[in-house]
């Protein structure tokens, strides 16, 4: 068998690795945290920081192909890995998607939908940016950015020069507020002979910015569902991408009708797939894999309707007690509960099919 290399010890890392231990392979974590939960399910790993060469030099001669499950990786680290061992996803794919504002460029620059936006580097540009976008707007930093940290809603021109000197690091991005229906996100794979699949989509709900459920199928047309997977394909041909995508979508009003515009990409296995481990042929964590591997993809069928509940802080505290028999839960072995963290979630089949 092959050993994978894993940039990142969170629970994204940790059910990579339970998934690659199914499939007979090893996985060898590397992460700076010593306290990391995807360290519990594999006995080979690395502590130390992203800039250790030494220590990354060891890791890439003790595996076979180099992935990662979470996005912020430094270019500097991708670069000198990639010079050792494949990496998949590519560099290319991080750098795009840990910058929104090339994100924002690239996408549009395949014509796809992303909200109207503009770069912010002063409160000049901000002022600017508000006369050409208009209020409510989304002021956002271009990294590092996530369950909301990093962005504030702009209602007022009063809130700009507070928001601007709060959000860092700079620069920063406007984008115009979408007056979106709801969000769905759409996974989707692509292994090294160019094979495609995407997930069916997930109606996400959010609270306190953090992921909260995620339904499928979603309340969509399927007209629409079917244009969401097609944009996704578009998106991970045109990266040249290898493994497992996440692709977060508006879904706005349109006359009689309903629109897409993409809000991020994720280059990774994506919180709002997990509800493939309970109801698919192959879950997002063996298709990232086995297309890592460089194997031929899973088929992603679905065969019961499903929803996807995060488990936050304390509210893990629920299982097994407040669970029943059609609830498959999924805790990441974290030992110290914190609010806002992400503990586990539970996926309750809803329908079978
Ligand atoms: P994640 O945890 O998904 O990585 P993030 O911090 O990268 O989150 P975004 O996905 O950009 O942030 O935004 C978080 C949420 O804020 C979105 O899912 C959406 O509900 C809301 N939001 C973000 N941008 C806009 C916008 N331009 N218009 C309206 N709502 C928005
Ligand atoms: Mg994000
Ligand atoms: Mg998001």
């Amino acid at each position: 068998g092959s050993t994978i290399g894993i940039l990142g010890g969170g629970q994204l890392g940790r059910m990579l690795s339970l998934a690659a231990s199914k499939l007979g392979m090893k996985t060898h974590i590397y992460c700076p945290d010593a306290n990391s939960p995807a360290f519990e399910v594999t006995p080979h790993k690395t502590v130390a920081a992203y800039d250790d060469e030494a220590a990354l030099a060891a890791f890439a001669d003790a595996v076979d192909v180099i992935t990662y499950e979470f996005e912020n990786v430094p270019a500097a680290t991708a670069e000198f890995l990639a010079a050792r061992k494949p990496l998949r996803p590519g560099a290319n794919a991080l750098a795009i998607s840990q910058d929104r504002l090339a994100e924002k460029s690239f996408l549009a620059s395949k014509n796809i939908p992303v909200a109207p936006h503009r770069a912010v580097e002063s409160l000049a540009d901000l002022e600017a940016a508000i006369d050409a976008l208009g209020l409510p707007a989304v002021l956002k930093t271009t990294r590092l950015g996530y369950d909301g940290k990093g962005q504030r809603v702009l209602r007022d021109r009063a809130d700009a020069a507070a928001a601007f000197a709060a959000l860092e690091p700079k620069p920063l991005v406007l984008e115009a507020f979408i007056p979106f229906d709801k969000e769905i996100s759409v996974v989707v794979a692509r292994n090294t002979t160019g094979e495609v699949r995407a997930f069916d989509a997930a109606e996400n709900v959010h609270r306190d910015h953090i992921l909260f459920t995620s339904t499928v199928p979603a309340d969509i047309a399927p007209g629409l569902e079917k244009h969401a997977a097609m944009l996704a394909k578009v998106i991970v041909v045109a990266l040249d991408y290898v493994g497992v995508l996440g692709v977060e979508f508006f879904v706005v009003p349109s006359g009689e009708r309903q629109a897409l515009v993409v809000n991020e990409i994720a280059p990774r296995v994506h919180n709002s797939g997990h509800w493939t481990e309970a109801v698919c042929l192959t879950d997002q964590f063996e298709q990232h894999i086995r297309a890592v591997l460089g194997w031929p993809l899973g088929d992603p069928a679905r065969m019961a309707d499903v929803v996807m509940e995060n488990l936050v802080g304390d509210e893990v505290l629920t299982v097994p007690t407040g669970i029943d028999g059609n609830t498959q839960p999924h805790l990441y072995g974290k030992t110290e509960i914190r609010a806002g963290r992400k503990m586990g979630h539970i996926n309750k089949i809803t329908r079978r099919s």
